[in-house]
């Protein structure tokens, strides 16, 4: 019997349904669905209580999805190379399943690790693609045909499984088990699959709809958005099911000749596009693994570091910068877990360029709020929010432009910095214009324009050292979007507020 068991191994994709690993062991023989619980990596300054919560219920579904199928899942807790050697002790020799995995430096050596190991027992190791992402890429020229060609793969059907007898399995460690930290996390989007199939089904019905319209809005994009990616992240949904699944109901919409079918497409293309953008951000981390620790653009080094200030990274974390809409979007991070990618960015930029924090401080930092972290797009986007790829254009957020724009009334702005909560509407994106400001709340930490005069000299600097522009040269052939115009330079007004961008 040793000889045919498959042991699948689930990392970040936890599913029964178009899972090829799993399809693929079950053609092979008898089967073990196994997760491992790694305390190492619940140890990182990255990881944290929340993607354990989401992963929990995750599991619960997948429990019991894989009995269903006829195995149930092994949970064992230790370190991968361990666990494996156990199960080699008690089972003989095995084959290895599981998907291909772009994550954080840890689990790049970790899998390096299970791969040297599986080599000294003559261990077979099949990993497949877990989604766009194209192990050993040469170049980026047709990679975004590859990614296409993945995505329109058929689906796979969950197959029916024949389990190994008497295999134990530890309990599922409590939510609130000490091995995931102790940090307060409010609410969590709840995880497994039937939550992202629900999510996805209402996403295409009906929310789907002012996806556009709501997506830089603090106050509605939390409805309006997908809202799928700790979904994707952890694997419940298949990007190739979610891809599927809109490119069908656009089918559908197609053939209703309305403007409000019309809209809808227009709203779920801006969808596909953002789907294409997850593969293509999680590629640069597969390529370049060394951007979770180093800048993209080596000129960048040791631009920031001396300067990092804590008692303003403390400002920062605990929403008490005294700009009101950074504010109330970190401390709704604080509450939920999610917030929209424009104030995820106008975070990001707000720390780097207003505060000139060094971006390894703060990336493992948000990492540790977003439910839905992945290495592979947090840390790209990091990089191009600090304006340290040297390919991007430089975009420098104006907070009180964004809170203009996008909170008009301050309604986001109440709800989350209730110190606010009786500032007039038209000072409620300056507070401290107000001859007697609010007493509870602080005045700005920083001048946003002097900060920004400073930020935009220093990085100018770097773009005009000898050799910068070779580099670019190197990174962008390595790592940039083949359809990514060239930066423009431009500064946005609104009220005389400007935002700016630069091309330098
Ligand atoms: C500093 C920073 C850090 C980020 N960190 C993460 C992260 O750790 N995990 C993560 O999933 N997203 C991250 N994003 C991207 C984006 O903000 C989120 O994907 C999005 O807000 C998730 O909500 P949604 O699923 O409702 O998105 P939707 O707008 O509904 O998009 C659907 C899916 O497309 C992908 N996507 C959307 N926007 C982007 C983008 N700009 N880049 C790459 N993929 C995208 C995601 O998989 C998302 O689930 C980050 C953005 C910034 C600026």
């Amino acid at each position: 019997m040793a000889a045919s068991v498959n042991i699948v191994w689930f990392k970040r994709d936890l599913r029964v349904h178009d899972h090829t690993p799993l399809a693929e062991a079950a053609k092979a023989g008898h089967v073990i669905p196994l997760y491992i619980i790694e305390p190492q990596l619940w140890a990182l300054p990255d990881s944290s209580r929340r993607h354990w919560h989401f992963i929990h219920d995750s599991l619960c579904d997948l429990q019991r999805d894989s009995a269903a199928l006829g195995a149930p899942l092994m949970v064992r807790i230790g370190e991968a190379t361990e666990v494996l050697e156990q199960l080699r002790y008690d089972l003989g020799n095995f084959t290895l399943w599981s998907h291909e995995e772009t994550g954080n430096g840890w689990t790049y050596a970790r899998d390096r690790a299970v791969a040297g190991w599986c080599r000294s027992h003559n261990i077979i190791w099949h990993e497949r693609p877990s989604n766009g992402v194209v192990r050993r890429l040469t170049s980026r020229d047709g990679w975004a045909t590859m990614r296409d060609n993945r995505m329109s793969a058929p689906i796979m059907a969950s197959p029916l499984l024949t389990a190994v007898p008497f295999c134990a399995s530890a309990e599922l460690p409590a939510k609130n088990h000490p091995m995931f930290g102790s940090m307060n996390i409010g609410t969590v989007q709840s995880g497994g699959r039937k939550e992202a199939l629900k999510t996805l089904e209402s996403f295409l019905k009906e929310r789907g709809r002012n996806y556009m319209q709501s997506i830089s809005k603090p106050g509605f994009s939390a409805r309006h958005c997908s809202r799928l990616s700790a979904h994707i992240t952890f694997g419940t949904l298949s990007l190739r099911e979610v891809e599927q699944a809109t490119k069908a109901k656009m089918r559908t919409l197609a053939g209703i000749h309305d403007s409000d079918a019309e809209s809808f497409m227009r709203n779920l293309s801006a969808f596909l596009s953002r789907l294409a953008w997850h593969c293509h951000f999680i590629q640069k981390l597969e390529q370049q693994p060394d951007i979770e620790f180093r800048c993209m653009h080596p000129a960048f080094e040791g631009m920031r570091e001396p300067y990092f200030r804590e008692d303003w990274f403390a400002a920062w974390n605990t929403g008490t910068t005294g700009y009101p809409l950074v504010d109330a979007c970190m401390r709704s991070l604080h509450a939920n877990g999610w917030i929209t990618f424009r104030m995820r960015a106008m975070l990001v930029s707000f720390a780097s360029y207003d505060l000139w924090l060094d971006w390894r401080k703060t990336a493992p930092f948000l990492a540790q709020l977003f439910t839905d972290y992945e290495a592979g797009i947090h840390y790209s986007q990091f990089h191009m929010q600090s304006g340290i790829t040297g390919i991007n254009a430089v975009r420098m957020y104006n907070p009180i432009k964004q809170s203009i724009d996008h909170d008009p009334q301050g309604k986001f702005i109440r709800r989350y910095v209730p110190e606010l909560k009786h500032v007039p509407d038209n000072f409620i994106h300056q507070p401290w214009r107000m001859e007697t400001p609010p007493p509870h709340y602080p005045p700005p930490i920083v001048d946003h324009e002097v900060a920004i005069r400073h930020a935009r000299a220093e990085i100018s600097k770097r773009w005009k050292q000898d050799g910068f522009k070779e580099v670019s040269h190197t990174v962008n052939q390595k790592l940039g979007s083949r359809n990514r115009p060239l930066p423009r330079t431009k500064a946005t007004k609104n009220n005389g507020i400007q935002q700016l961008s630069m091309d330098l």
